[in-house]
This record gives structure tokens, sequence and C-alpha cells, in this order.
């Protein structure tokens, strides 16, 4: 049974001139045991590949509720946390090379705010990292980042140098709305650091509704290289590199499939997995997720 019919409203959200339009039917149809969206499809377009989680929601605040959902959990223990600590340090420096003078840095949507502080770790005396999110309190894992709520950081005159924005952009129905609050935050020049699951990951088909890319109903839109391409460069940013990324999809998908939370025995299959998973994403050219590197167009003197 389908969900209401897909109306000229529904184009593909990242549609430059109109021409993008949906499959009439879904890719993928999921039971969320959401209260807020029990039931959802996923449809993609026709032209671009990204694709949208329907029934649309105007506000997904209601989805984030007291921290509930998966992305504010900060629940591991011993060697997983360890190595997370480790690649989230890493990541975070290899993030600061696109911006080395970056001043003030910014992690939109910090979730558990370990890139956050990971960032701040980073960055060198006299500069400062903030983590951003809904709420207005700091998560427990901000470590030395400082943290502001968008509600207060919109207030704030003082621009960005760098904002980093992980696994966000896919949790609204409107992205182009996050990415233009994003670029107001931005000095001209700035650069905003974005990744997001990718709606043609190679272990969709093998996973089916269980693959974690879909992780609904949290994720409102599914990005393709062309769709994410588009957004960012119809927002006035100049791509500066695309890079294909390997995330935990196997272990993720696999607690899925099972119905058991993640743990660190799903990671240490995934990590087992890692290798072939690998290969198997650049064979394909289908990865877990796309990341772009991206520089805001400077304002010229007319
Ligand atoms: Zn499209």
């Amino acid at each position: 049974m389908f969900l209401s019919p897909i109306s000229t409203a529904d184009f593909c959200p990242v549609s430059v001139n109109g021409s993008c339009q949906l499959h009439d039917r879904p890719v993928v149809e999921i039971e969320t045991g959401n209260a807020h969206a029990p039931h959802v499809e996923i449809y993609t377009c026709i032209h671009c590949g990204h694709g949208v989680t329907r029934p649309a929601m105007d506000d997904v605040a209601p989805l984030y509720d007291n921290r509930a959902s998966e992305d504010f959990l900060a629940r591991d223990a011993g060697w997983v946390e360890r190595l997370k600590s480790f690649v989230t340090r890493r990541l975070a420096r290899k993030l600061l090379s696109h911006a080395p003078k970056a001043r003030k840095v910014g992690d939109f949507g910090t979730g558990n705010g370990a890139l956050a502080s990971a960032i701040a770790e980073a960055l060198p005396v006299g500069t400062e990292c903030f983590g951003l999110d809904f709420f207005d309190k700091p998560p427990a894992a901000i470590g030395n980042a400082r943290y502001q709520s968008f509600a207060k950081a919109r207030r704030d005159s003082a621009k960005f140098d760098m904002i980093t924005c992980f696994h966000v952009l896919e949790h609204d129905d409107q992205p182009r709305r996050i990415l233009d609050r994003i670029s107001s935050m931005l000095k001209p020049g700035g650069v905003v650091a974005l990744e997001v699951p990718n709606v043609d990951c190679v272990w969709n088909s093998w996973f089916g509704a269980a693959c974690s890319n879909w992780y609904a109903p949290f994720h409102r839109v599914h990005f393709s290289r062309n769709s994410l391409k588009s957004l960012v460069e119809t927002a006035d940013f100049e791509v500066i590199e695309h890079r294909d990324i390997c995330g935990p999809t196997i272990a993720l998908s696999l607690a899925n499939l099972t119905g058991i939370k993640p743990n660190a025995a799903f990671f240490a299959i995934g990590l087992m997995f890692r290798p072939i998973q690998w290969i198997a994403e650049k064979l394909t050219a289908r990865p877990s997720a796309l990341r772009i590197i991206a520089r805001k167009e400077r304002e010229t003197l007319s």
C-alpha cells in the first residue's frame, strides 16, 4: 500500500530548473517503530537520483526530543571508544587542513559533540570551536569545545572561518534551508565540510530496508553525487574537493537486520569486513557516504 500520491510539489528538492521528478513508486518501504512517522516510503528522482522520505515533515524537531535518537548516544566503552576517538581526531586534523588559518570553527548539528571536541583539541591556542545544535545545554562529550544553541548562534554576529556539518543535511526535508543558514554563519571565503550517506550505496541492495543509510524516519532526504553537488553549487559555494567515504555501514546494517542495538560485537564484525567493504565500494564506485569540501564565494565589490 502506498501513501498519498506524489504531487508536483514533491519534485526533487535540489532541482535547479524544475526538470527533476520523482519515480511514482518507492525504492523502499520501512516500518520505523517511531510514533511520529511509523511507516515511511523513500522515493528517488528519475534524473539526479536524489531520494526523499515520505510523508514529509515540516518540523523534524519532535524526532529528537530528549536527544533520544542514536545520533546523540555516546555509550561505547573500552577499545571501541578509543578507536572511535582516534579516528575522530584524525578526521578533525584532516578537515582543518582545508582552513589552516581558521580562528573560529563551528560543528553544525554536533550531536554527541565528539567531532567538536576533536576539532577543539586540534586547533592552536587562541582559536575556538563551537558545537552547535537544537538544545540549550551542551552534550556530555563536547570536551574543550564551546557550545551554542542554533538560536544563540543566529544572534551572534561573529562569523565562522569553517563549519563542519557531518551527517546533518539529510535530517531535514529542506536541506537547502540548512545550507543557507550555514552560509549566513560563514565569513566570505569560509569553508564548509559536508558529509552525507550515499543514496546509491552498494550495500542498499544487500540489506534492503535494514541498510543503515536509510535510517528512517530520521533521514528525510538521501543524496546522490549529483544532488549533493547541485545543492552546494546552487547555494553559491565553490566545490574544493569530493571524497568517497567508507563508513560503518555493514556493522550498523547487521544490527538493524538482527534488531539488536549496535554494540562492540557488531563493531568488531564491521572491522573484520572492512577490507572487503572498502574494495567493493571502490570497485563499484558506490561508497557508503559522500563528502564535499566547499568554499563560500567571496563578496565582490561593485
Ligand atoms: Zn532530481
